[in-house]
């Protein structure tokens, strides 16, 4: 009711007006001299005795007493934990951007400190959601499209750390969507590439049936071979769908077997020169006999070495050679397969390994090609640390190489 000091003031005021009244009325001035002493004692033991806030006289004392707000963003914890944090995070108090961490900083500058949200992160949807504030804003995943750049996906998180405070998180989406993306075009790519033997196969099939047996020798002949030859393709491709899962699913176990690539290029040799191939004879392998040991499967080496060689024998020019080499390079050892065809223009060459790819997708079509051998050739050389260059000239020819580790100590074998 009344603060400190009002309360001295009363009190020493009505100990005098008694006093004054005590003597008036002729009372004994010994006696009034100790009832004055006493009172004024009284008094400064109460004055010492009530709280000092009272003192101070303030409005905001005399208010019932309110905590100041505790700021969760000036937290020395806080500020740890945000500089922590490898994506993007922001404190915000009242709308204004109060910390940053660096991945925040440089996703949207170093003027963000200091500035509205809304404007720090540039986005007409993020806007909208830092405007409200209701707790659904701060339960929900917000995605901001073409976010910062065109074609890029980043999502927003809001938590409320309290009516003032709050932080914002941010995550890029970009790369889960470009594998998203490579995942359905690959099952995109695949579905056509079966559907278009099988139409064929359906076709010539219903022709036959509708022939009810009228076809002549040589037509029936001629659409069989055709029904076989898309079956096949369909085989392969089969085959080679199946391959490139397991080769990818196989990616992050490292090989732990010694093999000999010697042995498993010559092996691949003598079964493509046994296959049905239209130019065994134009193999031309340049091999030592010591063995060259590294760690590896030696099945799917010996798939590598198949599709680089196939490939040459695909699209070298008949009756040219097809040159086999196996050359040690210091600790490494190049596989090496050189054609002499039409080449590969500069502009193909880096885009050669993506699954389905074709510089001519007729003539691929037209030797048997998938367009998922060289796909299958990156996957295994990278499980085997191996390098992959292809080099080519138009109108000469191409050089597909592969270098692999090998085991250390066989280094010296065969120097
Ligand atoms: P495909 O089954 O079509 O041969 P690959 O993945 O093995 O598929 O090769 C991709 C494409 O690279 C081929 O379609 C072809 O255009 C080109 N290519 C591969 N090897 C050679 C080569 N030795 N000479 C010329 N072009 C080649």
């Amino acid at each position: 009711m009344f603060d400190r000091l009002s309360s001295l003031v009363i009190a020493l005021t009505l100990i005098g007006i008694a006093a004054i009244f005590a003597a008036l009325a002729g009372g004994d001035p010994l006696g009034i001299a100790m009832m004055l002493t006493a009172g004024v004692l009284a008094a400064a033991t109460v004055y010492s005795a009530l709280p000092p806030a009272a003192v101070e006289g303030s409005a905001a004392a005399q208010a019932p007493a309110e905590a100041p707000p505790v700021s969760f963003l000036r937290h020395p914890d806080f500020a740890r934990w945000v500089d922590q944090e490898k994506d993007p995070l922001l404190g915000v108090a009242d709308n204004i951007v109060a910390i940053a961490n660096d991945a925040a900083i440089r996703l949207l500058g170093r003027h963000i400190v200091g500035a509205d949200i809304r404007t720090a992160i540039r986005h007409p949807v993020a806007a909208e959601w830092l405007s409200r504030n209701d707790a659904d804003a701060a339960l929900e995943t917000i995605n901001l499209l073409d976010f910062p750049r065109p074609g890029q996906r980043w999502t927003m998180r809001v938590a409320a750390l309290s009516n003032r405070e709050r932080i914002v998180f941010l995550a890029d989406r970009s790369a889960l969507d470009a594998a998203d993306r490579m995942r359905s075009d690959f099952v995109a790519n695949a579905s056509h590439e079966l559907r278009t033997p099988l139409a064929a196969i359906l076709g010539y099939v219903e022709t036959l049936q509708d022939m009810n047996g009228e076809a002549d020798a040589p037509t029936r002949h001629r659409f069989l071979s055709i029904i076989e030859r898309e079956a096949r393709r369909m085989q392969q491709l089969v085959i080679d769908l199946l391959s490139i899962s397991r080769v990818e699913a196989d990616r992050f176990r490292r090989p732990t077997t010694e093999v000999d690539l010697t042995a498993i290029v010559r092996h691949t040799i003598a079964q493509l020169q046994d296959s049905e191939a239209e130019r065994p004879r134009d193999i031309v392998a340049v091999l030592d006999d010591a063995p060259l040991l590294m760690l590896g499967d030696a099945a799917q080496l010996g798939q590598l070495a198949h599709n680089i060689i196939s490939n040459a024998m695909k699209y070298g020019r008949p009756r040219t050679p097809v040159t086999v080499e196996l050359l040690r390079e210091g600790a490494r050892v190049r596989l090496s397969v050189s054609d002499e065809g039409d080449g590969i223009a500069p502009d193909h060459i880096p885009r050669l390994t993506e699954r389905f790819y074709r510089v001519d997708e007729a003539r691929s079509r037209s030797v048997g090609g998938t367009g998922l051998g060289l796909a299958i050739v990156k996957h295994i050389g990278e499980r085997h640390q191996g390098q992959l260059d292809i080099a080519s000239e138009l109108g000469k020819g191409t050089r597909v190489s592969v270098t692999f580790p090998l085991v250390t100590g066989a280094q010296g074998e065969n120097s």
